[in-house]
């Protein structure tokens, strides 16, 4: 018979936009014995789990709970119940993550309008309030922090104009969520979706969102009451009327998350257990603290970079705090030396897509990884490695250049 090793993962410093190193107490809490998903026991760990959510998302809607499986279950999940085949889906695009709302809206069938901003920065919100007058959308779906470009989108405005226009706005913040403020309720924002192995520091596998009584009011519509039985406002005969899929069916989930615990998939209770952990501790740190600590951090590792002589990518105005993209320097196999901090340090940064990719490097300053500790060997890695592949960069000032963004001296000898 075959023998398979022992699991044995190398501890890394994982320094990429997700998945990010997880809290030890989080990790603690995956290992504990397993409930029954109707033990009351267990479905006060759900109710409690739904209250820290909408503190996260700094929301008074009622529903706000994780659908399993990865962040983009939950996009699928609110696009797929909002969605009617033939309805007008306005997507602005400024990275890879907008093109994945665009793909998600067309299988739902909608009639997808998208606009495109040049990589490395993000819309003037006017830009798209015009295209929504232009092109009268019924929904909007945007990306709030685009991983793949580094760049931060401001929606309050986008947020009151749809309001006003009464479309629903739907926002992938499966990035920003615990690392940079969202305000759901302030930006007027219908549904927001979240991520868990990004700035919350949970695995991968599930995927928190919110949405409002406006979104509730749409799939309510669609929900088949019985076989047969039409919804108000639908023809006998019109498929639009119910949601196409039973697993991602937000009427189905949000009565399994209701007091009637209406049955419907097996909740991943070890699952919960961690996001719940990862939410406390969030909470515990404080949302407006746990942001300066990501800005703090990111401070001082652009500091460093900087001192190398390295140059960063993208428009400095809308930069995503949780995520740095560097340009690779020319001649460098971008790769190469990536292969060699992992090897050689055990830190793993990322690359990036599409038109991107070869061009730069990304960093992530997110959740547990996000420390000063972790900053410091990162920099110190680039530092050493980087001449090894040919790129000509100042040494011996990054970590302490560094070290000065987060408030200690240098004692000049004499
Ligand atoms: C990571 C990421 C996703 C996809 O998340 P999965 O958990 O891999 O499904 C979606 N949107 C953004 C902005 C992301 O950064």
């Amino acid at each position: 018979m075959k023998k398979y090793s022992d699991l044995s993962p190398s501890p890394r410093i994982i320094m990429t936009p997700g998945p990010v190193e997880v809290d030890p107490r989080v990790l603690r809490a995956l290992s504990y014995p397993i409930l029954g998903q109707f033990d009351p026991e267990f479905t006060a760990l759900m109710n409690e789990t739904m209250e820290m959510l909408r503190d996260v998302f700094r929301t008074s809607n009622r529903w706000a709970y994780p659908v399993d499986g990865t962040s983009r279950s939950g996009l699928e999940a609110v696009l797929t119940g909002l969605i009617e085949p033939g309805d007008r889906v306005l997507v602005p695009i400024f990275g890879r993550f907008g093109y994945l709302l665009a793909e998600i809206a067309e299988r739902c069938g909608a009639d997808v309008a998208t606009i495109e901003q040049e990589w490395g920065t993000v819309f003037d919100p006017n830009d798209v309030i015009a295209a929504i007058d232009r092109l009268q959308p019924s929904l909007v779906a945007i990306v709030h922090g685009e991983t793949s470009t580094g760049r931060l989108q401001p929606l309050a405005d986008i947020g009151r104009a749809c309001r006003e226009r009464d479309i629903l706005l739907v926002v992938d913040a499966v990035a920003t969520i615990g690392g940079v403020p969202v305000e759901t309720d302030a930006w007027q924002l219908d549904a927001v979706v979240g991520g868990t192995q990004k700035c919350l520091s949970v695995p991968s596998g599930m995927s928190p969102i919110t949405y409002n009584d406006r979104v509730e009011a749409r799939l309510l519509r669609r929900k088949r009451i019985e076989k047969g039985i039409r919804p108000e406002g639908y023809a006998d005969d019109d498929p639009s009327a119910f949601i196409r899929s039973n697993y991602l069916d937000l009427t189905q989930l949000q009565e399994y998350w209701s007091p009637r615990r209406l049955n419907h998939h097996t909740e991943a209770t070890a699952m919960l257990y961690g996001l719940r952990e990862g939410l406390r501790l969030a909470l515990e740190e404080g949302l407006d603290e746990r942001f300066a600590r990501h800005r703090l951090h990111e401070r001082a590792l652009v500091a460093g970079l900087l001192a190398m002589g390295l140059e960063l990518y993208g428009d400095e105005s809308c930069k995503m705090p949780v995520v740095t993209c560097v340009c690779i320097p020319a001649g460098v196999d971008g790769e190469a030396v990536r292969s060699r901090l992992l090897a050689d340090f055990g830190i793993e940064i990322a690359s990036s897509f599409g038109p991107l990719k070869g061009r730069i490097w990304r960093i992530g300053t997110m959740g547990y990884s996000c420390r000063k500790s972790n900053v410091l060997l990162t920099l110190a890695a680039l530092e050493a490695v980087l001449p090894l592949h040919g790129a000509s960069i100042r040494t011996g000032a990054a970590v302490r250049t560094a070290l000065g963004a987060y408030g200690e001296t240098t004692v000049h000898s004499a």
